[in-house]
């Protein structure tokens, strides 16, 4: 028998504080129940480990976890007891006492969770066929496969449990989105039927913004100033760049710290270990910081350097806001970081795919559309919708007749016989007069000082765009001389007219500041207390609750028990253990306030939002709620006699859809069968939103 919403749905709020499923988290758990291998490729962030942890506690027996990493695994076991589930971890990290005690807790079969690296399996062997196992999770799976890029191999040994145990589910899963892993991870695990689940790639919460590189420092100050308290991982590309980076912003006051691979293991342990703690919260890193942090609240990622392919960006902007709420993503994009990604690649023996991961990747940079259709394509995602969510879609640029210009710029490369870097190209149509322009008596070519009136750093954006646009090209073994291509003879002789964007001056965009305005101060306090409490358990403060739920008691304000329950995150467990505490501290918060600011509902204030013209999707964003739960705040304000026109929101045929269903769904036990009946067609917020109305 398949056991679905109703009966998951309790356990997740019970264990979990969570009243749904991220998307394919359902589908996911109920093939595993229905005893079926699964493979789940979801991004990160996108809540992988509740599928197995939720998995386990619906099933009986014990559900072994293989996880690659140990400091991860003590992570989600910490996080697993805060919520009052019996799991534990395994390692050679401890000592011979624990080891021997928990052993005994699997052998009584106390534990609904048992977490293992692989190399420590063979240890289990014999062991293994007198527990009563649930459920193999496969964490990481991507390590199992040499096509991976983690490729660990004592995760091959893996292949053996689905000879050995042929009956218990096998559940896989990873972020890595690449088809030839995929196969092979399912090749390996012997798990050939394995249902595949491919979550969205689109991370909608992570805000994609780049800027170019000029006075990056500058730039980075003043981003962090507008985010006083928020947690960040500055990536770059050099061991001494995040020294000397790190030292800046200590300079400017910021509590941050350098990471990378000559630290010793101990060092970078405890930077590690400040950093999830949220006692350092910045993080100035190579590449190698990261993997296997599960850190939930890490407000924005900066690429300091550019990367050097988008799968390794994604992966990196994908430590950002796990916990689903608004995170920034800024990439700084320099020409020099193009320059020197090719003379590391140009070493390596893979250099042409890589030299056209990296091409994509300045396409990425250098998008004048919407950025997160640049990326889901990359990923096989077809969008054609602007996202909204980037700095593209929230000022798009504007274009000018560029073709003069173009023009100027292709003439000056011809005249210097295609022979000279940008710079060079630059200094000749700004009428510069250095040494290596006077050298050559470049300033009798022809087109010198034609384009005065435009600075250095405008002109050199304008020869980028022209790059990006195929006009002009760099030839990148030769001095990274600038060539014209076939487009720019066109622009020289037939006239072809070039549209560039117009440069933005300084202009700050608006968004940037909006996680400013939303602070009320209760949130600070909130996160001292959870601070406070997490110092005192000796445990990172998302053990204790996630940003998520923070935000949530901020807007939800709850002053009893059973409004405390209603926030997300706050399930049995953690009310047991902070109702109190935290209710105190919200009570002694209200109490401080004037009057005026008496406790609105939160379906009260989403109306006020409504009331002021904003749609749901912006109510939604402006308050860090699902449209869903906007839709549910609408329809209680109609049900409590409030007059508003829900007929906007679900048309007259999509009603009519809905009542055909529900006379043929006779036994519709919930929304879900509503749901598939549409054939997933028609989301949730719609299906409720007609019902209520045939209702009403
Ligand atoms: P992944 O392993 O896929 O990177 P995690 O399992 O760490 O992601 O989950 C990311 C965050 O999402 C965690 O803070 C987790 O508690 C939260 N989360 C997971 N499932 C849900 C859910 N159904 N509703 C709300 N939050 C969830
Ligand atoms: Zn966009």
């Amino acid at each position: 028998m398949i056991t679905t919403a109703p009966t998951l749905l309790p356990l997740l709020k019970k264990y979990f504080g969570y009243d749904s499923f991220k998307p394919n988290q359902l589908a996911i758990i109920e093939d595993a129940l229905a005893k079926k291998d699964v493979l789940a490729i979801m991004p990160t962030g996108g809540g992988k480990s509740l599928c197995y942890q939720l998995t386990a506690l619906a099933l009986e027996g014990t559900a072994i976890v293989i996880s690659p990493l140990i400091a991860l695994m003590k992570d989600q076991v910490d996080v697993l007891q805060a919520n009052g589930i019996a799991a534990a971890y395994y390692n050679s990290s401890q000592s011979q006492e624990t080891q021997q005690q928990i052993l005994r807790q699997l052998e009584d079969g106390d534990l609904k969770l048992f977490y293992v690296a692989p190399e420590s399996l063979g240890f289990f062997t014999g062991m293994l066929e007198k527990l009563n196992i649930s459920l193999f999770a496969v964490d990481e799976a991507h390590c199992i496969s040499s096509w991976g890029h983690d490729f660990r191999p004592a995760y091959t040994q893996l292949g053996n449990l689905k000879n050995r145990f042929p009956t218990i589910p096998v559940m896989a899963l990873t972020a890595t989105a690449d088809k030839t892993t995929q196969d092979d991870i399912v090749h390996q695990l012997r798990i050939p039927d394995a249902e595949r689940h491919l979550a969205s790639f689109n991370r909608p919460n992570l805000f994609l913004d780049v800027k170019p590189a000029q006075d990056r420092i500058k730039h980075i100050l003043e981003f962090l100033d507008e985010r006083p308290f928020e947690s960040g991982i500055i990536y770059c590309l050099s061991r001494k760049s995040t020294e000397s980076i790190s030292e800046k912003l200590q300079k400017a006051g910021f509590k941050a710290k350098a990471y990378h691979a000559g630290m010793s293991p101990d060092e970078r342990s405890f930077v590690q270990e400040e950093f999830i703690t949220d006692k350092v919260p910045i993080i100035v890193a190579t590449i190698a910081f990261g993997m296997g942090i599960d850190k939930s609240n890490v407000r924005w990622v900066i690429h300091y350097n550019l990367p050097k392919n988008i799968e390794g960006y994604y992966q990196e902007i994908g430590r950002g806001g796990r916990d689903g709420l608004p995170a920034h993503a800024l990439l700084f994009y320099s020409f020099a970081d193009v320059a020197q990604l090719r003379r590391f690649i140009s070493q390596s023996e893979n250099a042409d795919v890589e030299y056209a991961k990296l091409e994509r990747m300045q396409q990425f940079a250098e998008a004048l559309s919407c950025r997160r259709i640049a990326l889901l394509n990359y990923f096989g995602e077809h969008v054609t919708q602007g996202c909204g969510n980037c700095d593209i879609c929230t000022s798009p640029p504007a274009y000018f007749d560029a073709t003069v210009l173009a023009q100027k710029v292709c003439s000056a490369v011809a005249r210097l016989g295609e022979r000279e870097p940008m710079g060079m190209v630059i200094d000749v149509l700004r009428g510069a007069q250095n040494a290596q322009v006077l050298e050559k008596s470049y300033q009798n070519v022809k087109t010198y000082g034609a384009v005065k009136d435009v600075s250095w750093l405008d002109l050199q954006q304008y020869v980028i765009q022209l790059l990006n646009q195929g006009v002009l090209e760099i030839n990148f073994r030769e001095g990274a001389r600038l060539g014209l291509t076939p487009l720019a003879k066109e622009v020289l002789f037939s006239n072809k007219s070039i549209q560039l964007a117009v440069l933005q001056k300084g202009k700050e965009k608006k968004t940037v500041v909006k996680s400013k305005t939303q602070q009320t101060g209760l949130f600070e306090k909130l996160r001292l207390l959870r601070q406070e409490i997490a110092t005192e358990q000796g445990v990172p403060a998302y053990v204790v609750f996630g940003d998520a739920s923070l935000k949530d008691m901020e807007a939800k304000l709850p002053t009893t028990e059973t409004e405390f329950m209603e926030v997300s995150g706050v399930g049995q467990a953690k009310l047991d253990k902070y109702a109190e505490i935290f209710l105190k501290e919200i009570a002694k918060h209200l109490a401080s306030k004037p009057v005026k600011k008496s406790k609105r509902k939160t379906h009260d204030q989403t109306f006020d939002l409504f009331s002021d013209g904003l749609t749901v999707a912006e109510i939604a964003e402006t308050r860090g709620l699902s449209e869903n739960t906007i839709y549910g705040h609408l329809m209680k304000k109609h049900a409590e006699g409030e007059e508003l026109d829900l007929n906007q929101f679900v048309s007259a045929p999509e009603i009519a859809k809905i009542e055909e269903a529900k006379s043929s769904l006779t036994e519709a036990q919930g929304l879900k069968d509503f749901f598939e009946y549409f054939e997933a067609q028609v989301p949730y917020w719609k299906i409720k939103l007609g019902l209520y109305l045939l209702e009403a």
